[in-house]
C-alpha cells in the first residue's frame, strides 16, 4: 500500500470550497491513500497553522482567500513565478522540511482562457476587476502571454496602484513594453467600452451573495470577453447580465478545475486525472455547492 499522506487548503471562510472534494476524488482515481482537509484558518492564526504544517507533517496545502500574499513571510522558499506574482497558492513540505510556495492560479486561469475562447492576447485591452492574490497571477499570466494593456480597477485604489507597480517592473525586468494603468473603482462601469477583456477577480457574486456584480456593463466593444473567476454560481449574475448584451463569456471553472490539477501534480508528482475532478465539482454545484 503506498503511503498516505495529509493535504489540506487554509482559507477563512472555507467551508464553500471544493478544493477537498475535488482532491479526495482525484486521490482516490489513482488508487492514492492520501486525505485532503479544509482548514478554516484566520488571519490571526496564520503563522501558527504554517508552524503547523511543519510540525504536523501536513504534506501540502493550498492556500486561498484572504492568505495568499501574507502567506509568504512565513514560507523558507518561493518558486521564482510565484515571487514575480506576489501570491502563494500552493505550499509543499518539502523532503528536507522545508516549506516552499506556488503559484498555480494564473497558469490555470490562461490555460482555460486560451481553451474557451481563443483569445488574441497581443491585441487584447482587459480590465481586471480587483488587486488581489488572483488578479496578480492572472496580471502576470496575461502579460507573459502577449497582453500588453492591462487596466486595474479596485475597491482599495492604493492595492491597485502597488499592483500596476509591480507588473512594470515584471514587464522591465523581462524586457517587455507595455502599458498598466489604475482608475477608480466607480469609473469601472463607464470605462468598461475601452476594453476587450474584462475579469471579475473579486469574490462579489459569490454563493450565497449571488444578487450583486461587481460592476454595471454600460457599454461594450464588439466581441468583448467578459470573465469571471467565481464558480459558484457556474454562471454568475455578472455574466448572465454580459451575455445579455451580447459579451462572449468565460466561467470560472475551468480555472480552478487547472489551478486544482496544477496544484495536484505538485503533490504527488502524478498527472491529474482533470476529467473526475470536473465530474466531481459539477455534481456538486448541481446539487448546491
Ligand atoms: P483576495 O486576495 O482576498 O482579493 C480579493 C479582492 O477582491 C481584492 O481586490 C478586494 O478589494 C476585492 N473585493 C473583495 N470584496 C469586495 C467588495 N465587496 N467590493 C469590491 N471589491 C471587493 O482574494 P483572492 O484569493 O484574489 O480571491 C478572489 C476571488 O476569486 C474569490 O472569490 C475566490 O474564490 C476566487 N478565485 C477563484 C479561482 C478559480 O479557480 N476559479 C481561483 C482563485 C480565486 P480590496 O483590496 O479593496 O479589499
Amino acid at each position: 500500500m503506498t503511503e498516505s499522506k495529509l493535504f489540506g487548503i487554509i482559507a477563512h471562510p472555507v467551508h464553500h470550497s471544493l478544493s477537498p472534494v475535488m482532491h479526495n476524488a482525484a486521490f482516490a482515481e489513482l488508487g492514492l491513500h492520501h486525505y485532503y482537509h479544509a482548514f478554516d484558518v484566520q488571519p490571526l492564526h496564520l503563522k501558527a497553522a504554517i508552524e503547523a504544517m511543519k510540525n504536523l507533517g501536513i504534506a501540502g496545502v493550498n492556500v486561498s482567500i484572504p492568505h495568499k500574499e501574507k502567506v509568504i513571510q512565513y514560507l523558507d522558499e518561493i518558486d521564482d513565478e510565484a515571487k514575480a506574482i506576489g501570491a502563494v497558492n500552493t505550499i509543499l513540505l518539502q523532503e528536507d522540511g522545508r516549506l516552499k510556495g506556488y503559484n498555480t492560479d494564473g497558469a490555470g486561469y490562461l490555460q482555460s482562457l486560451v481553451a474557451e475562447t481563443e483569445i488574441n492576447l497581443p491585441q487584447t485591452k482587459a480590465l481586471l476587476l480587483g488587486a488581489g492574490g488572483a488578479s496578480k497571477g492572472i496580471a502576470v499570466y496575461l502579460i507573459k502571454h502577449g497582453c500588453r494593456e492591462i487596466t486595474i480597477a479596485n475597491r482599495t485604489r492604493n492595492k491597485a496602484e502597488e499592483l500596476s507597480i509591480q507588473l512594470e517592473e515584471y514587464m522591465n525586468d523581462h524586457g517587455i513594453v507595455g502599458k498598466i494603468a489604475c482608475i477608480e473603482w466607480k469609473e469601472a462601469s463607464s470605462s468598461s467600452i475601452n476594453f476587450n477583456l474584462i475579469v471579475n477577480t473579486t469574490p462579489i457574486g459569490m454563493w450565497p451573495n449571488i444578487e450583486i456584480v461587481p460592476i454595471h456593463l454600460d457599454h461594450l466593444e464588439s466581441n468583448t470577453i467578459v470573465s469571471d473567476i467565481v464558480y459558484n454560481p457556474l454562471q454568475t449574475l455578472f455574466l448572465a447580465q454580459a451575455e445579455q448584451k451580447g459579451a462572449r463569456i468565460h466561467q470560472g471553472l475551468e480555472m480552478f478545475i487547472y489551478q486544482g490539477a496544477l496544484a495536484f501534480e505538485y503533490f504527488t508528482g502524478e498527472k491529474a486525472p482533470v476529467d473526475r475532478m470536473r465530474e466531481v465539482v459539477l455534481e456538486r454545484l448541481k446539487q448546491g455547492g
